[in-house]
């Protein structure tokens, strides 16, 4: 397989056709590797050697970050982010402030679109070379206004794993964002083949974990609740952003376990995610749901201004 066919295919299904990537290359994305600034590259053009091992074992990280308005949202907790999942896959640390000029530079250089998505990627590099391979790549968001205002189908799928497995079994790598990501996808084909829009997965032993590339939000009365992420999970930008949003309006927002029953007992449920930011599940296996309505607008307004 052509390393290149994996970056063009997700940048095609998101692109809209009359506007092309914009690439930025990190000659020095370790701290590791000798300072140089990121330079533009051109986006259709061959970027990867064969033997890099983020293609030969998706042995790397990314981050995905939403511009809203030409403005990266949460820059810094995903470059935190990309820090620590680069510590726990034992990759050299990320040269943060070159990480922060290549998504400026892109941002920058990309035609107005109302959402840029920037995908920013670090491999282990070519087998043996010692050198990471890095890079931004910013591309328009998909529209997701139908989404957002009607919501969507979700299905709970098991995970296969107990929810102590970040302490049992670390080298699963649970909580880091890695490019291994051919289980979240196939689970989202599996659930929209059975006609829903996404998925849940819950633990072996009944813990609701997250998203394939989102995190679950359940407001139980005044309360906001997600899992912990000591479960193995992403710690979610958006949910962050979503709860400072609700303890700014008095509203209170907790990490804690939730249960299935948990959820169909919330009186509304998010699936939140840089992309989608906040978008209402309006099923949950099968089962109609409702939401605040009011309460829904008013957070996805100030998500996607803030
Ligand atoms: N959990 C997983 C597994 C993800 O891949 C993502 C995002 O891609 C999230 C949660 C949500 O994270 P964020 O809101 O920072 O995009």
């Amino acid at each position: 397989m052509h390393a290149q066919s994996i970056e063009y295919e997700t940048v095609a299904e998101n692109a809209t056709p009359d506007v092309s990537p914009v690439l930025y290359v990190l000659p020095s994305p370790s701290v590791d590797d000798p300072p140089a600034e990121p330079v533009r590259a051109d986006a259709s053009a061959p970027l990867l050697r064969p033997d890099d091992l983020g293609v030969t074992r998706g042995d790397g990280i990314f981050e995905t970050i939403n511009a809203v308005g030409g403005r990266p949202q949460a820059l810094e907790a995903h470059l935190a982010r990309l820090q620590r999942s680069a510590a726990m896959l034992e990759l050299p640390a990320p040269a943060l402030d070159m990480w922060r000029r290549a998504v400026q530079h892109a941002v920058a250089a990309h035609p107005p679109v109302p959402e840029l998505l920037l995908k920013l990627v670090m491999t282990r590099g070519v087998e043996g070379s010692g050198r990471c391979s890095g890079w931004v790549v910013a591309f328009p968001n998909s529209d997701f206004s139908r989404e957002r205002a009607e919501g969507i189908a979700v299905l709970t799928l098991d995970r296969g794993y107990p929810a102590d497995v970040m302490t049992t079994a670390p080298w699963l790598l649970q909580g880091a964002k890695t490019l291994s990501y051919a289980l979240n996808m196939a689970a989202l084909r599996h659930v929209r083949a059975l006609g829903a829009d996404d998925a849940v997965f819950v633990s072996s032993d009944g813990q609701v974990l997250e998203g394939p590339n989102s995190t679950i939000v359940a407001k139980l009365g005044h309360r906001f609740v997600t899992p912990p992420n000591d479960l193995g999970i992403l710690a979610g930008t958006s949910q962050a952003r979503l709860f400072e949003w609700a303890q700014r309006r008095g509203m209170s927002a907790a990490y804690d376990r939730l249960t299935v029953d948990d959820l169909h007992r919330a009186d509304t449920l998010w699936v939140c995610s840089s992309g989608r930011q906040a978008v209402p599940v309006r099923s949950l296996d099968g089962v109609p749901r409702t939401w605040d309505a009011d309460l829904h607008a008013a957070a996805l307004a100030h998500l996607l201004t803030a």
